[in-house]
């Protein structure tokens, strides 16, 4: 599906936790010989939230049975949504005028997983299935959520976290994440390898034991984490830590949740430098990922993800490795346009990573080499503990802590 495409490797958000955020009740039911779920979400808008109207976009092929809104008038309509170039169908609720009660709307749809996010053992309810429904422009707002699980007995459920309570066949859940971030992989067994020191860090593989691959992931991740704990990380860093391998074979995709999910599982080799890159960039985005995916603050997600793991590799002590990967990336963003402004819309698909990802990146290693790894270190972790999601706000840390001549500089990068 081409969405999935464009979603391929990126997790974001664009709200700010300092606020109320909706909340979200889950509640999937999943016959994994079929792969057929039943799903009832209920939305509701924080306390004090009186918008007359509430959209909800959910995937076209989802058959909807019922709304549930005393009074409100619901509609359902297929819109064209372009981040996913495709229709989607779209919920409408109005709200009587001058009710002050809390907004909240339930929806009830069932579907199929979509085969290629299921093997014989899996089932993946994950952020690239786009099994939830999301406000239209939102789908990584910050939620907080109760997830339920039901699956026949024989069946486990596991998520970005450990379940609240599990019962056979049951399996609750309870935290904050983006939207349509709200993840459950459903297999008969699941096997982990587990840190025994430091940060709770566990790798979890759905359906069979770990090869020898994917247990070389669990010392890598570790030392990852405390790289970015030192520097990245600093002002808000990594307690708890789970990398889900699911073996659905088509992506790795970080989440707010302190979690990364890597399908391609039997091929990942940690051993490999483009591997090590990718679970260094998965594992940032539990800080990337408040810049909109809709405009040119996604540049805060992923040229700051693809930094981040160069970063990485540089601090440990493959300069080589680094060098290579800068060459790899600048070469393709000559003639590029600049990321101040940038509208994917107007170019073709390819132009999106050698502005969004590469470009940011070559921006990144130009503000190092002006104000010093100490320094950059600062602007990141001040940029990571403050969720900046907009290029003014980022300018802003930098002004801060570099002064007014780098942040002017800076701007005139982003600029050009
Ligand atoms: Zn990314």
């Amino acid at each position: 599906m081409k969405f999935l495409v464009v979603l391929l490797g990126l997790v974001l958000g664009s709200s700010f936790a300092g606020y109320a955020v909706p909340r979200v009740q889950v509640q999937l039911s999943v016959e994994p010989a079929t792969r057929a779920f039943t799903c009832q979400y209920t939305f509701v808008l924080p306390a004090g939230d009186t918008s007359s109207v509430l959209r909800l976009n959910l995937r076209k092929d989802f058959r909807v049975q019922r709304g549930q809104l005393g009074g409100a008038a619901v509609q359902v309509r297929h819109v064209y949504y372009p981040y996913f170039t495709d229709t989607v169908q779209q919920v409408v609720v109005r709200y009587p005028a001058g009710r002050p009660r809390a907004r909240s709307f339930t929806l009830v749809y069932e579907g199929i997983l979509q085969k290629e996010r299921t093997t014989a053992q899996v089932l993946e309810f994950s952020g690239h299935t786009i099994w939830l429904p999301f406000r239209p422009l939102e789908e990584y707002e910050l939620v907080d959520y109760t997830l339920d699980v039901r699956v026949p007995p024989g069946y486990q459920v596991r998520s970005t976290r450990p379940p609240l309570g599990a019962k056979p066949g049951r399996f609750r859940f309870e935290g904050q994440a983006s939207a349509i971030e709200l993840t459950a992989i459903i297999a008969p067994q699941f096997y982990q390898a587990v840190a025994n020191r430091g940060p709770a860090i566990a790798v979890v593989k759905a359906g069979a034991p770990l090869g020898f691959k994917e247990a070389a992931i669990l010392p890598k991740a570790q030392d990852i984490i405390a790289f970015y704990n030192r520097t990245i990380g600093r002002q808000d860093s990594i307690t708890r830590f789970t990398v889900l391998l699911t073996g659905t074979k088509q992506d790795a995709f970080g989440l707010l949740d302190n979690a990364t999910v890597i399908t391609y599982t039997t091929d990942f080799d940690i051993a490999q430098r483009e591997d090590l890159l990718i679970l260094a960039h998965e594992i940032s985005h539990k800080w990337w990922g408040y810049g909109s995916v809709h405009d040119e603050s996604e540049w805060l997600n992923e040229a700051f993800a693809t930094y981040s793991s160069m970063l990485y590799l540089q601090a440990r002590g493959d300069t080589a490795g680094y060098r290579q990967n800068y060459e790899k990336l600048a070469k393709t963003t000559v003639n590029t346009p600049a990321i101040t402004g940038f509208d994917r819309t107007k170019y073709e698909s390819g132009m999106f990573r050698r502005v969004v990802y590469n470009k940011g990146m070559v921006v990144l290693a130009a503000l190092h080499a002006r104000v010093g790894t100490e320094q950059l270190y600062t602007i990141l972790a001040r940029t990571a503990a403050q969720r900046v999601g907009t290029t003014t706000a980022f300018l802003g840390v930098v002004g801060q802590v570099a002064g007014p001549e780098t942040r002017a500089w800076l701007l005139a990068r982003l600029s050009e």
